[in-house]
């Protein structure tokens, strides 16, 4: 789905009002009924049925008929919203630009701040995939009302915002993490390109060992990045390397440390020998190189992303990790559906509508959408 900025420009702080409960009533509800919004916005039932209506129509809410009641739930456009607005306030963007990202998993756009500086917003959209997939092992769903396409992309914000910063913190090359809220993170822009890009580098063999000494200095520091390859390794003009992506990120004391710490060492040596042509006998070993210094987990989970939150987003990644993996058509449109209950929902097909990448390429100018008027933003 597209961000539309545009829809910020035009809200009343009643209809912010009705929005915010639908987010409070989705805590404890996947489908708020009716009655309880209007009590959570402290509106009469008539006068929020109007509101719902209008915020329905510019599709930041559904509505859901079930069989025990109606009511509405939070879209991605909705979340999007409430992000953005949140980010508005806090002045940590001012306007958002091109979108320069669309994978499975997030989108990614160029947003600038007051002082016109270039940052990105990284939006997670799990479930984008499938939650059907992962519907019949849902136990630990049951458990977990809450484990929906909110709390998972939530989660993994979260989660890439707290590895961001320890990392940043630590003298890791990682952009500067600027702000979190729900499942959208703000971040440094990087002025590179993905290695994967880069046909012709001078040295592969430098590029090669500070890779592999950034797989050993984070194993150092306990952690293993789990999506360590081309396309999140950005390389800067003067050949430095920034890593990205750290939603999958892995502790070594995890129990299958070791076969996640060769992955990413294999990803590295399989790309450089097929694309440069470059072979070294070194590289690192699990066993041998791994000799923990200090503990930055530990440090993540004092940072907000505690054991539970692991434990929630490991089921998740895990379980559509297998679906993925015995699918022919990952990309399947049809599956885009994140609602458990969206068989009986009346919900607008178009949620989740083809995306288009308009702009890869980050260079392009800005085309700014203004996200302003300071007194709707409250
Ligand atoms: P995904 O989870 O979709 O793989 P990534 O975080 O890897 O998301 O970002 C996808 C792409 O967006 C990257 O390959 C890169 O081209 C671009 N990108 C992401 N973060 C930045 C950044 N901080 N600066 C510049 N480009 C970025
Ligand atoms: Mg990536």
């Amino acid at each position: 789905m597209k961000l539309d900025a545009k829809v910020l420009r035009y809200m009343s702080s009643e209809e912010f009002r009705v929005l915010t409960a639908v987010e409070m009533g989705s805590k404890n509800h996947e489908i708020v009924p009716t009655p309880l919004i209007a009590q959570i916005a402290g509106l009469r039932h008539g006068g929020s049925h109007k509101i719902l209506g209008e915020l329905a129509k510019k599709n930041l809410i559904s509505s859901v008929k079930n069989a025990e009641y109606d009511g509405y739930r939070l879209t991605y456009g909705g979340y999007d919203y409430l992000s953005l607005k949140t980010f508005v306030k806090r002045g940590s963007i001012y306007s958002v630009g091109n979108q320069i990202g669309v994978g499975k998993e997030a989108d990614i756009y160029i947003v600038a701040d007051e002082n016109e500086n270039q940052l990105v917003l990284k939006i997670h959209r799990l479930g984008r995939i499938s939650f059907r997939a992962i519907k019949s092992k849902r136990d630990y769903l049951q458990k977990r009302k809450s484990a929906s396409w909110m709390y998972m992309s939530r989660l993994a914000s979260i989660k890439e915002f707290s590895f961001m910063k320890i990392l940043h913190e630590n003298g890791f090359p990682v952009p500067k993490p600027i702000d979190n809220s729900r499942h959208c993170l703000v971040m440094e822009f990087i002025d590179a390109y993905p290695l994967r890009q880069i046909t012709e580098i001078k040295d592969p063999g430098k590029l090669y060992s500070e890779l592999m000494n950034l797989i050993v200095k984070l194993a150092q520091c306990g952690l293993i990045h789990g999506d360590f390859n081309e396309f999140n390794i950005l390389v800067k003009e003067n050949g430095d390397p920034i890593l990205i992506d750290f939603p999958q990120m892995v502790s070594i004391s995890h129990p299958n440390a070791e076969w996640y710490f060769n992955r990413d060492v294999e990803c590295i040596r399989t790309f450089f020998r097929k694309k440069y042509n470059y072979e070294s006998m070194l590289y690192p070993k699990f066993k041998l190189d791994v000799n923990r210094e200090f503990n930055l987990d530990v440090q993540v989970a004092a940072s907000g992303f505690t054991k539970q939150y692991q434990k929630d987003l490991e089921t998740y990644q895990n379980e559509i990790g297998k679906s993925l993996d015995n699918s022919d058509d990952n990309d399947d449109s049809d599956d885009r559906d994140v609602d458990q209950e969206s068989n009986e929902s009346e919900e607008s097909e178009n949620e989740y509508g083809s995306d288009s990448t308009e702009n890869t390429s980050m260079m392009n100018s800005m085309n700014r959408l203004e996200i302003t008027s300071s007194e709707e933003i409250n």
